[in-house]
């Protein structure tokens, strides 16, 4: 590698192209390196340490690498993949890391036989565009509410134990359900179902709760704890009294001026609820504060209130009830207001939560339990893998075979291809293949076996099955190869295809750089004879 750089003048262009990518690909794969042995079922878990000496153990490997403080724009390029990838996909993050190193290591040893990075970019076009519309051939539609629970659970193996997987991927689908009718994107499932940890309890007794949850009490301990139901308005502001701003103006001795200001404030402060109270409101939530001369009008009007709610569970309890969020109370009409079926609070673990439900559907809470909040914390980001995946199913409900069986189908469909595109870009369109192989290779070690012999193995088998090769992968849980439909090992064809393409593009983009510094050579110019003279 040195003799990359005691190169002669004329050649300084493409030699700096290079040693740039040398340096690019070897961030590349040691950040791969990082969190290949997380993959699959059989993945290990790391143990991450920050600079406080806090830890976090965890299998997902979109923690590990953004957790990890990473410098190297290569590498940053590939933590961007991944967690983009997580935001469309919301798994697949590991494969596509892992993915990503695999292209340029082997595009690296393509610009070693003297291919140029141009060529190397086309090819791998090429046999992207391929791949992804092979998955699409070979993606079917899941046939059963079982073989969806398959699918969700099939994303979290290896993260968290096989009965808290069961337990979310139940309720991940429930709340799929629950909001698979809305309009909206793919943010839905982030933005209407609420994430709420509540200590003690164990994990598997983590709940479902359709409304909001929230950990709050009413301002006046003196209105009922609980409520079969009423009509709720929802105030974008507060019950405050108006705040002198300019304190200094007024005169220690105008002491009716102030006097004659607090009362005015009071009494702006009792029309408004004297307003909202004709409308015959029972349930008042408020974003901002109450301040104590207006609690006790409320509570005299025979409502009962909430302050200092978030933004985001007003929203949540807008969408439940169906209320509008108002800003001025004095503007609330008839038709603002929403209808709640129910009010309860409890006490958890000394902490009081308010659980409030609605008519409408659309918007929910989740509630994690767990003795520390690490353990609630690996559950929540579990739930989060889960939900995603299962909003995400419930709208595309194909999927692919898992266990290494598709990338081990496209490598062998790419090769074929490959021999449809004669010329150097063909060894660009090989080299995919064969990178593509990384994701059965890497389950194979990480299940402790020998991963040239799987990778083999699942390919000979593959072609020996014409009707249904490309379903038999490798179940790492029992070490033998078999037919992915039949163990229940599916990948959702979004996270696969994504995860493709996001590795594609990641790779290309480092391989541009160098594009960029070998601007000045001819891309059909071979160069590989220069190359050998230098290597020896
Ligand atoms: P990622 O972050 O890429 O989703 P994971 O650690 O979740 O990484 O591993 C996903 C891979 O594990 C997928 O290729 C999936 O098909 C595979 N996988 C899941 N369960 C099994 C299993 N029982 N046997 C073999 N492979 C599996
Ligand atoms: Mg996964």
């Amino acid at each position: 590698m040195q003799a990359e750089h005691d190169v002669a003048i004329q050649d300084t262009d493409r030699l700096e192209g290079r040693a740039a990518l040398v340096n690019n690909v070897k961030a590349a794969v040691a950040l791969a390196g990082a969190v290949r042995s997380t993959l699959g079922p059989r993945g290990l878990d790391k143990m991450l340490v920050d600079g406080g000496g806090g830890s976090l153990v965890t299998n997902d490997g979109v923690t590990v690498i953004e957790t990890a403080k990473v410098e190297h724009p290569t590498a940053r390029l590939l933590i961007s993949a991944s967690s983009s990838q997580d935001r469309a996909a919301r798994d697949g993050t590991t494969s596509t890391v892992v993915l990503t190193a695999e292209l340029l290591q082997n595009s690296l040893e393509l610009v070693r036989m003297g291919v140029h990075p141009s060529t190397i970019i086309s090819g791998y076009l090429l046999a992207e565009k391929e791949a992804v519309s092979e998955l699409e051939r070979i993606s079917r539609r899941v046939d059963s509410p079982d073989e969806m629970k398959s699918v969700v659970s099939t994303t979290l193996a290896g993260k968290i134990s096989s009965s808290l997987a069961s337990h979310i991927t139940g309720i991940a689908l429930e709340a799929s359900e629950i909001i698979s009718e809305e309009e909206g994107g793919d943010d839905l499932e982030r933005l209407r179902v609420k994430r709420l940890e509540v200590g003690g309890g164990l994990s598997t007794e983590s709940t479902l709760v359709k409304g909001l949850m929230i950990a709050k009490t009413r301002v006046d301990i003196g209105t009922p704890e609980s409520s079969m139901g009423g009509s709720v308005a929802i105030i974008d502001g507060g019950l405050e009294n108006a705040k002198l701003e300019m304190e200094a103006e007024i005169e220690v001795n105008s002491l009716g001026v102030l006097k004659g200001f607090h009362e005015r404030s009071i009494a702006n402060l009792k029309r408004s609820i004297d307003h909202i109270s004709s409308l015959g409101v029972t349930l008042l939530i408020v974003r901002e504060g109450i301040s104590d001369e207006a609690v006790s009008i409320i509570s005299d009007s025979g409502i009962t209130a909430y302050r200092r709610f978030e933004r985001s569970d007003l929203e949540l309890l807008s969408k439940i009830t169906g209320a509008r969020i108002i800003r001025d109370p004095l503007r609330i009409s008839e038709e603002d207001l929403g209808v709640f079926t129910n009010r309860r609070e409890q006490p958890i673990a000394g902490v009081t939560y308010t659980t409030i439900e609605g008519p409408e559907k659309g918007a929910l809470t989740v509630v994690f339990r767990g003795t520390s909040p690490q353990v609630r914390e690996e559950a929540v980001r579990a739930f989060d893998d889960a939900m995603g995946v299962s909003f995400r199913m419930v709208r595309d409900p194909r999927v692919v075979p898992g266990g290494g069986a598709i990338q081990t189908h496209l490598a062998r469909h790419i090769r074929s291809f490959a021999l449809g595109n004669p010329g150097r870009e063909q060894l660009a369109i090989e080299a995919y293949a064969a990178a593509l192989e990384v994701i059965p290779r890497t389950l194979a070690e990480n299940a402790g076996l020998d991963p040239i012999d799987v990778v083999l193995d699942l390919s000979a088998a593959q072609a020996s099955d014409l009707d249904n090769g490309s379903w038999i992968g490798l179940d790492a849980m029992t070490g033998k190869k078999s037919r992915m439909d039949e163990r229940g090992i599916f990948d959702p064809l979004f996270v696969t295809s994504h995860s493709i393409s996001g590795s594609t593009e990641a790779a290309i983009s480092v391989l541009r750089i160098n594009d960029v510094l070998w601007a000045k050579q001819d891309p059909t110019t071979p160069d590989w004879k220069d190359e050998e003279d230098q290597e020896d």
